[in-house]
Order: structure tokens, then sequence, then C-alpha cells
């Protein structure tokens, strides 16, 4: 590789899970500056997500936009990071502006090459500018360089029998040898035609003997990196890797690894069992409760689900590789993946590849297009992470698509062919029109939000309809909030996972608030308060892991068998004890469980400041489509009559039932709403903010985040006058 800038350097050590060092990459200039932080800096931002927030807080500003030199792409692993000895200790996160939301968004992602990024002597990398070439960055610690490279072609490097870009790059880089030393992330040509790219966590999973992946998948990272001609980071680091965090208590790390490996060990098999199945076993337990998104979210069930259940990709799919984790020491091992399947549809059919995959969300993606077809899923997964799309974003972008067909706002001279529920032809072409930015695609790849506008303007120039008449009636079942498109459970009967999608700052992605299962499958949030105080906390805990590196699953989706004589097991408390006693352990403190919460408070106050910031943090930006309260047509109501009718006997009485099915239907959506409303009223007051979403003066400087800029954005909301006011 061509060199174009080249800094020698000694790697940092890591003491008590930090190096207390980040790297710094400019692409406008190609300097590379390695910046000591102050002590308070971890006190007060923790890292991982918290790294990323603040450096975007201070480095961007309310005019940025995905595409400014000034946007920061940030990853950053946590304290906690690269400790084989406790479970799930390979995340990190890809922080950035989004192309898709405009505002903050944050993605984590496993793989090694966080820890890696870390045991180079970083605690996280940020890159602004954007380069005139493609380039490569390398962190390598074994030579103690650091370097910015012209990127070479595919055709040049290929010589290997690399199956990807990614792969012959390490090849070319460590000599033709791939293991666990290094790792890299990468993106692919999607990323640079539509704006969900997403990026690839390489690394080598010695058991394949291959190279696998993992994304980041959520609001477009990998269409950032694209942007700034970022092709790869590569990291490497033969440092040991047990141990090398020096944690402050090193038996107390060994001691909470070990408690949390057993409870997995002996709870895992009797629950989930995603050591056994992966995630798509949560597709029969979607489908049995009305969860599994079909045809864009409007019904919950199908009879061809079963056709996609986990049995299915375990008997025929998945080659079965046990442990099979996305780092060193994860006896959940939920990462499963088809090892030499020959593809069948799209560009590179008869193609042998190997896919990282599926998830549950990527089988929902194609449910929600009504595709049960589990050779399509998996070849979905594959091409998505080749291009280096979001599965997610993809699927409900083209479901949305699909169902303004099927409700008359697009017609096949719009599209170019027949856009149906259930074609493969069509679903598969889309995919492909999109990744390279052509035809239909290039109308696809804007995601939900902008295509939504798009289908308006389309409409009203053939019908004549006022545009905003038209967006109110799309924005009904556009699946999108905050301009990012939902993930895949259908909230329409759980209130509190409503919130859950609604107030989660970046847009609703489960990882901030997963609790449709414990409201709706377990019934574990029976009261509106409780659904309210629930969406206070959930989100708190779920920040942390996003700070300190770790995966949330070993807590989430496997309950300690003693949570059920705690007063509130959904939260699984007994668990989260030895997380917190692996981060004193790690870091030499000793934090309570409270103190952990206050910590990932500022750094939610943090990314809500953030988007105030950028126009996305009032009321308005937690409003949440129709079709994710209630079912928005009749053919909803008319799917479920049974179920919907005792509901509303539940809520008005038998007497005030009305007996015409369009009455009912209006009551439903009317109840919904309004209950919606009324839990944002809750919620926000739980949270120290005003009733149009904005913290109060007092809650940011409980956190300590009252600085210039806070005010100043507080001020312009008018909420500094209403405290001076208030205080005469
Ligand atoms: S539970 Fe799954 S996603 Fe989490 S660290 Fe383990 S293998 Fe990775």
């Amino acid at each position: 590789m061509k060199i174009i800038k080249s800094l020698d350097y000694n790697p940092f050590p890591i003491k008590g899970g930090y190096s207390d060092q980040i790297l710094r990459v400019d692409l406008d200039s190609y300097t590379v500056t390695p910046v000591s932080l102050p002590l308070h800096f971890k006190e007060k931002y923790i890292g991982g997500r918290g790294y990323t927030l603040k450096l975007i807080w201070d480095g961007t500003s309310e005019h940025t936009r995905y595409d400014s030199p000034e946007n920061l792409l940030v990853m950053a692993s946590g304290a906690l990071g690269n400790e084989p000895r406790f479970p799930g200790s390979g995340k990190f996160i890809v922080g950035t502006i989004s192309p898709l939301t405009d505002t903050f968004v944050d993605s984590n992602i496993g793989g090694h090459f966080g820890p890696l990024l870390k045991l180079c002597g970083f605690d996280a990398l940020a890159v602004s500018g954007i380069s005139n070439k493609s380039v490569v960055l390398i962190v390598d610690a074994d030579r103690g360089v650091i370097e910015i490279a012209a990127a070479p072609s595919f055709n040049d490097i290929a010589d290997q029998g690399a199956l990807s870009y990614g792969e012959a790059l390490l090849r070319e880089f460590n000599d033709g040898e791939l293991n666990e030393n290094i790792a890299a992330v990468t993106t692919g040509i999607g990323a640079s035609n539509a704006r969900f790219g997403i990026i690839n966590s390489l690394f080598y999973d010695k058991r394949r003997r291959r190279m696998r992946s993992k994304q980041a998948g959520r609001g477009g990272t990998g269409t950032v990196m694209s942007f700034k001609g970022l092709k790869a980071v590569i990291v490497r680091s033969s440092r040991t890797k047990v141990g090398s965090n020096n944690p402050v208590d090193d038996k107390g790390v060994k001691q909470a690894g070990a408690n949390l490996k057993k409870v997995i060990s002996l709870v895992d098999p009797q629950q989930f069992r995603l050591s056994d199945w992966g995630t798509p076993i949560l597709v029969e337990y979607m489908d049995k409760f009305h969860i599994l998104p079909v045809n864009n979210y409007q019904y919950g069930q199908h009879p061809d689900a079963k056709n996609i259940f986990a049995d299915v990709f375990l008997d025929r799919y998945f080659t079965k590789k046990k442990p099979d984790g996305c780092y060193k020491g994860c006896n959940l091992a939920c990462a499963k993946a088809v090892d030499n399947i020959t593809l069948k549809y799209g560009p590179q059919a008869g193609k042998l590849v190997s896919v990282d995959g599926p998830e549950y969300e990527t089988a929902g993606a194609v449910t929600c297009m009504g595709i049960f077809d589990p050779q399509f899923i998996v070849e979905y997964n594959w091409y998505c992470d080749e291009y280096g799309l979001d599965t997610i974003s993809m699927g409900v972008t083209s479901s949305f698509l699909m169902e303004c067909v099927q409700r008359g706002y697009l017609k096949k001279e719009d599209t170019g062919y027949e856009l149906g529920w259930g074609s493969i032809e069509s679903a598969d072409r889309l995919l492909h029109e999109t990744a390279h930015g052509k035809g239909f695609g290039k109308i696809c790849g804007q995601g939900v939000h902008r295509v939504k506008a798009w289908v308006a303007e389309q409409y009203a120039s053939k019908t004549g309809l006022p545009i905003d008449q038209i967006l109110t009636e799309l924005d009904k079942f556009a699946m999108e909030t905050k301009g990012l498109e939902f993930s895949m459970y259908i909230t329409k009967e759980s209130l509190a996972q409503q919130g859950g999608y609604g107030f989660a700052l970046k847009g609703p992605q489960h990882d901030e608030a997963w609790l449709i299962f414990i409201d709706q499958v377990h019934k574990e949030l029976p009261t509106f308060e409780i659904k309210a105080k629930a969406l206070k906390w959930f989100p708190l805990i779920r920040t942390w892991f996003n700070a300190v590196g770790l995966c949330k699953l070993p807590w989430i989706d496997v309950r300690h068998p003693e949570a059920a004589n705690t007063d509130n097991p959904a939260q699984n408390q007994p668990t989260l004890a030895y997380y917190v006693q692996y981060f004193n352990a790690t870091v030499g403190c000793n934090k309570t469980l409270h103190d952990i919460l206050d910590d990932s408070e500022r750094l939610h106050l943090l990314q809500k400041m953030i988007n105030l910031r950028h126009g996305k943090g009032t009321r308005e930006s937690d409003r949440i489509p129709l079709r994710a309260m209630a079912p928005v047509f009749m053919n909803e109501y008319e799917a479920r009559s049974d179920y919907y009718d005792s509901w509303l006997k539940d809520q008005v009485g038998e007497e005030k039932l009305p007996d015409d099915p369009q009455a009912k239907h209006r009551l439903i959506i009317d109840l919904r709403k309004k209950a919606y409303e009324k839990l944002c009223d809750a919620v926000y007051e739980e949270k120290g903010y005003t009733q149009d979403a904005i913290p109060l003066p007092e809650t940011l400087e409980k956190f300590d985040l009252m600085d210039e800029q806070a005010r100043t954005l507080l001020v312009s909301y008018g909420l500094m006058e209403r405290e001076r006011l208030l205080s005469n």
C-alpha cells in the first residue's frame, strides 16, 4: 500500500481499563494525532457512547450534517471492553451525525476491532475531514506506527483467494496470514449510494478458519465513512488479551466473570437457548404474540412464518460451531453463521459464500416485505453486508414503497416494475438497484423519511391534491421517527414499546429500550406508572452498556434465577450486581448501581442536548406513526377484530361499545393516541423535562452539563428565561 502519512508511536499502556488516549485523524490534512485525555474526562463521560457524544458535542455544531467536513466518525470501546474472562466484552460504538436523522446516531458492534484498538493504546478513534481519494487508516501497535495509505483496488490485492475487499486488505497487510491479532472496519458500495450504509467489523474466527463480520447497522455510519473516503481502518496488536486491561482488582474481575458465565451456562438452555439457536429463536415468539412485522407492520403473524423458525435455520443453514461468540469468552455465543452456501438470487447467483447471521432483525426485515423464504433471508443478509447496507432500513423502506403501491400512491410507471408483497423477484431487484444507486433504487436509498416526501410530490403532481394532505396520510404508515426506520417489532399492543421507540434519542431502535417482551409477552409492566418508570430506567442502564464496551444480551436475555425474588424481576438486578462488581474491580472504584445510572443519565442528557441542537429534541420529534399505535386501516382491525373488540370492551365497558366496526376502529385509534400523549407527559416528568421534552435547567445542572453551549440552547428554547422569572 502506498503510504501517504506515517507516524511512529509507542502504544500506550492500559491501566484500570483505560489508556486515557484517543487518536484523532483528519482526512482534509492527513494528520494523525494521539491526544491525552484529562483525568476527569473518563469520570464524567465513562467511555464508548459517552466519549463519542462528548467529542461530537464539542466538535460539531447545529449546522453540521453527515457530509460536513467537521462531522466526526468516532469509534470507541470502553473500560470493560477486551476482557475474555467476562462475557460480551468485544463491543464498541460507532457514532456520528447521521445522514438519515441529521442528528447524533450511534450503533454498537461486535468483533475484535474495539478490543484491538484499545490494545493499540487508544480508548477512541475520531476521524474528521474528507479525503479526496480513498484511503486506509492503519493503527499497528506491533510496529509502533500509525499510517494513512492510499486504498488499493480490489483487483490489485485479490490474488490470494479473498472473498471480500476487507479480507483481501487484511491479507495484503498481514503477509497473507489471517489471525486474531488483526481486525478491520470497512463498508461497501451500497454505503456510497444509500443513506443507510453500515460499517462491517471484520474479525478472524479460528474455529471456522475464516473472516467473519458483525455490523454497526443503524443510522448510516457506513455512509459517513464512505463519504469521508475512508475505505477501511486496520488495527493490529499481538499484546495478550487476557488481563491486558490491567484491572485494579484482578481477582474481582475473575470472580464477576465466572459468576456471569455460570448463570449463562445454567439458565440459557432453559430459557431462550441463544447459544444453540441464535436470535432467530425470536421469530417464533414474535409470530405467536403478533409482534413479527408482516407487510410493513400491518400484521404481526403469518401462517408461513413457520418456514423461517429457528429450527429451519439450525437444520438447513447454520453450521454448528460452539461456542460461537463474536468475541473471546462469550459463552452465550449467539453469533450463528452459515458456511459455504451457493447463492440462488441476484447478480452473484452461483457463487459460494459464507454468511454471518441471519439475526432476528434481518429475518423481520424480510417478513416485513411479506417474504417467508429462508434461503432469500440468508442471501438478503449476505448481499446487505457485502454492499454495506442496513438490513432493517433496507427492508422497511422497501416495505413502505410496497404499501404505497398497495394503496395506490405509486404505480408501475413510477417504480419501473411490479413491487408487491411476497415477491422475491422485486425485493431482490430493489436491493441491488439501491446498492448501486440505479433505477428506482436511487429513491429507495434515501430511507423512509425522504421517500415519503418524494411519493407525496409524485402523487400531488398526478392528482392535484395538496402535498400536506397526502403527507398526513402517508405519515400514518411510514415507519420512521426522527428519520430512522423502525426496528422489527410491532408495537400496536405495547404502550411501553411505543415509548421505547418514540423516546429513543437516535430514533426507533430497540437497543435503547427493548420493552416489548417484558410488557407484551411477560406482562411485567402492568400499570401506566410502571411503564413510565421503565421508560426512564431501561434506557439508562442500556446507555451504560454502550458506554463501557459490553454486550447487553447476557443481562437482558438470561434471567438470573434469583431475579424472581426481587421487587422488579425484569431489571434482572442479581446479574447487574456482577456487572457492577466487574466495573469496580476493573476501574478501582466503589460505585453502586444507583451511581452507574446517574453516570448514564448524564450521557443520556448530553445526547438529548445534541438532538435539541439539531432540531430533533422536542415532543414533536417523539411522535410515532399511527401504525405503531393502532390498526391504521380496516384490514388491520378486521384481521384481529375479536381481540380488538375485547380490548375496547375493557376500556369503555360493554354498554359504550359501538356496534359499527368503523366506529370501533375510530375509537381504538382515538384511545391509543390519547394513551401515547399521556405517556409522553408522564415520562417527560419522570426524566426532568418540560412537557415539550426539553430538559429543565436544574436537570442539566444536577449532572454538571450546563456549559455555554447548553445555556445558549436552553435560552433559544425559552427555558433560561423561565428559570429567571421563577427565581424572581
Ligand atoms: S451474546 Fe452474542 S452478540 Fe453478545 S457478545 Fe456474545 S456472541 Fe456477541
